[in-house]
């Protein structure tokens, strides 16, 4: 049986996600700033249009936005990260199979379902609906085709494109430059094009897919073969990450040991609660500090890995891990600006190997277990930092600069609508 797989795509994403609360943001211009309120990451259309780029230094076009009254905003993650949720469920409602690509994106698998396109349609419409979010889907038959599918689908009004007419598709392949294909990216792209002429997604798609894996790899051959309408790649649910890692940029310079303590200390665990999600354990944790390297003050960026005796995904035990491993490499009078954890070694927790030469005591294993599990449950209801370690201290004076911020409409009591 022919395969059907759609890409569906947040329409500007963040930006709808505060135009949702905020219906007079409609037909005007508004963007949103990433972390420190330091580059441009979601525009309207209009915004588009009056020329801000996409990753634009906000300093750079502060003149132009205010001439224009173009709306700015923060980046809200929590209000941005629940509204994801409910518009991946609402997919997931109609649709059994499908894969969370990204915080906008998931690829749906429409195999079997008579006529495609127009449940599409059907499904745009729901999400609208039922979400007020709007997206774009792409059709086709491979998850690559359904990226190129979501490129038109995007700039087309009616928001829906299906490519099934071998005319069509490679009418459209033709237009898509070889770096904007699924999957290539400029390395590849710049070593195609110069090597052997591949400007474009149609190109790649007549080329030789043996010759290519002899030269290049078995990704790009596999790219060749979506291109012609043989699925390869398969809908994956979310793969488990083989490091996790978290880290910021501060809202100003630290120096203070106790700051720089509780930052780690909440990075760590914010990167532990993720490592539990996948059900994994890790083997040692990567901590780093670093200065404004724009900056002309002195420099100073270290690092230090710290293996664990035992893998887990214990917060306390994981906290206290990194704060010792920063208490090795800081030095006082440095104005830091930047702080990071990476969990290293990760395993699932069933595939896990102890060693049973040494002493292992499985009862605190297992209070650590219940104990953590009863954490994530908690704050799961209740909001994200009901329970947390006192080393990540309270007030977090430390945390980054988002002076624009919107409310969190959806997920905090306090900072829920008002309607009169
Ligand atoms: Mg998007």
């Amino acid at each position: 049986m022919k395969r059907f797989i759609a890409l569906v795509d947040c329409n500007n994403f963040y930006v709808s996600c505060e135009r949702l609360f905020s219906p007079s943001y409609i037909d005007k211009p508004v963007v949103v700033l990433s972390n420190n309120d330091g580059c441009v990451i979601s525009r309207s259309n209009e915004a588009k249009l009056l020329g801000i780029p996409m990753g634009a230094p906000y300093f750079k076009f502060e003149a132009l936005c205010k001439r224009h009254k173009i709306i700015i905003h923060s980046s809200n993650f929590e209000l941005y990260g629940d509204i994801s949720r409910r518009v991946m469920a609402t997919l997931e409602t109609f649709v059994p199979n499908i894969e969370i690509y990204s915080i906008d994106e998931a690829f749906i698998d429409l195999t079997g379902i008579v006529d495609p396109l127009a449940f599409c349609v059907m499904l745009r419409e729901k999400v609208m609906l039922w979400t007020g979010i709007p997206v774009s889907i792409g059709l086709s038959y491979t998850k690559t085709l359904a990226k190129a599918a979501g490129e038109v689908a995007k700039k087309s009004k009616s928001g829906v494109c299906g490519l099934l007419g071998e005319e069509e598709i490679n009418l459209t392949l033709q237009s898509l430059g070889i770096n904007n294909v699924w999957g290539i990216g400029k390395k590849w792209g710049m070593k195609l094009e110069l090597k052997f002429g591949i400007r474009t997604a149609y190109d790649l798609k007549q080329a030789s897919a043996t010759f290519i894996r002899k030269h290049f790899s078995v990704v790009i051959e596999r790219i060749i073969y979506e291109l012609n309408g043989l699925s390869c790649l398969e809908l994956e649910e979310i793969e488990s990450k083989k490091s996790i890692s978290s880290t910021r940029t501060f809202g100003r310079s630290v120096s203070e040991i106790s700051e720089l303590r509780e930052a780690i200390a909440s990075y760590t665990a914010n990167a532990a609660r993720k490592l539990r999600r996948q059900n994994s354990k890790a083997y040692g944790i990567y901590i780093y500090i670093r200065t404004n390297r724009f900056r002309d003050i002195k420099q100073y960026n270290r690092s230090k890995l710290i293996e664990l005796t035992y893998p887990t995904s214990d917060t306390g035990a994981l906290i206290s891990a990194a704060i010792r491993g920063l208490e090795l490499i800081y030095i006082p009078g440095i104005q830091f600006k930047k702080a990071g954890v990476v969990l290293l070694d990760i395993e699932k927790e069933n595939c896990l190997q102890h060693d049973i030469t040494e002493e292992y005591d499985l009862e605190k294993e297992i209070k650590s277990v219940v104990l953590m599990k009863a954490v994530d449950e908690l704050n799961k209801k209740f909001g994200k930092r009901l329970i947390q370690h006192a080393a990540e201290g309270i007030k977090k004076e430390w945390k980054v600069k988002a002076d624009l911020l919107s409310p969190r409409y959806t997920t905090r009591w306090d900072e829920l609508i008002n309607v009169y």
